[in-house]
Formats: C-alpha cells, structure tokens, sequence
C-alpha cells in the first residue's frame, strides 16, 4: 500500500507508458494477471469520448467543443480477463472504440489540456479506487497522471516494427500497410509535440526498445521489473 498526499492508502500502481503498437496492452494484460491487478486502458477512454464527438458532430481539434462534451460524458472502464469493457454514457462501446476514424479523432482529443485535465482526474480516481492495485497503460501515467508510481515502464519500438504488429493484428481491416504506418506517424507526432504532457519517458521509468525482442523476452523483462519491486518491498 501506498499513501498519497492526502493520506489515502492504494494498491501497486505499475505506469506503462509508450507509442502506439509497442506492446503496451499485451505487457500490461500479462502483468495484471500474474499480478492480481485491475488492467486499465487509459487511451480506450479518450477513443470513447472520440467516439462520442463523432456521434456529435463536435469538431475534435476545437478545444472548447470537446471540453463541452466532457460535461455531459460519463466513461465508465470495466476491467475483465480480456482487456476492458467500455461503457459510454451507459452503454458499451467496446467494439466500436478500434475503427480508425475513432483512433484518429483520440489522437485529435487528447491534444487539448482542459480534456485531459478531466481525464486525469478520472484516471486517478480509477486508481485509487483498487485496493489491490492497477496497471494503468498511456502515454501520461508515469509522468502525469501517477507520477510517484513505484515501477514505470516506457516501451518503444521502430515505426516499422509497431505498424507491422498492429497491421498482423488486423490483417482484414480495410487499412493498407503503408496507410497504417502513415497514421502512427502522424499519431506519434502528435503525441509527442503537443504542448500538454506529451508522450516522454518519466525520468525515472525502465526504457525498454522491444523492436528486436521477442513477445516472450518482454514479458519476462517486465515481470522481472514487477517482482524485483515486490521483493524490495517485502524486505523492508
Ligand atoms: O492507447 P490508444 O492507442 O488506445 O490511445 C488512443 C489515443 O489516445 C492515442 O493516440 C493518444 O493520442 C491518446 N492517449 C493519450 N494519453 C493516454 C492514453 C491515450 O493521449 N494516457
């Protein structure tokens, strides 16, 4: 258990952070089960408010109109076995949340700092909440949303490398290599030029490149950094 400035006691927060297709969902599944941890997908929640700007009609790149829509949204993450459910106002929205206008309108919302202010809020209050501890996975979790979390890991890999695995996982979407390589580019620039808490490794966080490693390699490695963790813990 952890204590934060309010004195409120909460679970092992391992942060996950990195670009699109580098292995974050996979790394943070197998580390929530061999841990006993809720898995939390922070970018599902900014896709389903994208989902819900689309619905709307809003204009994802104005900041004010976004905002707006966060004061009548309510996005609930229901973590199970299989990654998370996603309700939307009430409703579940999972299936909807990897079409790829949706994956570019997220990419758009998350650039506004008021939006991310109130998801920030949400996530840590998400956190927080499991006393048994959570595996949150983004691009903020070591560097803003919880920044004193204990193990914070940033996975990287060439943009070949992270198109190539996403374009495997869904060799039937209408998506030609090249057109999914070009939007990761263009997600990751975003990311990591926008004004508020772009995507950066925490100064403290394990950097791991898994363009040449084997899904196996990294599980251990990031197992290996979970349990060396444990173990300080219980000797102190
Ligand atoms: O991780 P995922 O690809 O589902 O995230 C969708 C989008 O949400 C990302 O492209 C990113 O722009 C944004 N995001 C973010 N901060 C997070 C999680 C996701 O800005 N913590």
């Amino acid at each position: 258990m952890n204590e934060n400035g309010n004195g409120t006691r909460y679970g092992l927060v391992v942060a996950i952070d990195g670009p699109a297709g580098a292995g974050k969902s996979t790394v943070a599944q197998h580390l929530a089960r061999r841990f006993g941890l809720l898995n939390l997908e922070t970018g599902a929640m900014y896709r389903a408010l994208a989902l819900k700007a689309l619905q709307r009609g809003t204009t994802v790149d104005d900041a004010e109109e976004v905002l707006a829509l966060t004061g009548h949204t309510r996005i609930v993450l229901e973590p199970s076995d299989a990654g998370n459910r996603v309700l939307l106002d009430g409703e579940d929205v999972t299936a909807e949340l990897r079409a790829p206008q949706v994956t570019t309108a997220a990419s758009f919302v998350s650039v506004h700092g008021p939006v991310r202010e109130w998801m920030v809020r949400a996530q840590r209050s998400l956190g927080l909440a499991s006393p048994a501890g959570v595996v949150m996975e983004g691009r903020d979790i070591g560097t803003v949303v919880f920044p004193d979390a204990p193990v914070k890991i940033f996975l990287d890999a060439s943009v070949e490398a992270r198109g190539d695995r996403r374009f495997a996982q869904q060799p039937t979407a209408a998506e030609s290599r090249d057109a999914l390589l070009h939007q990761m580019r263009d997600r990751d620039t975003r990311d990591r030029e926008r004004v508020q808490s772009p995507l950066r490794p925490a100064a403290d966080a394990v950097l791991l490149d898994t363009t040449t490693l084997s899904l196996e390699q990294v599980l251990q490695r990031t197992e290996q950094l979970v349990q060396a963790h444990l173990d300080s813990r219980s000797s102190n």
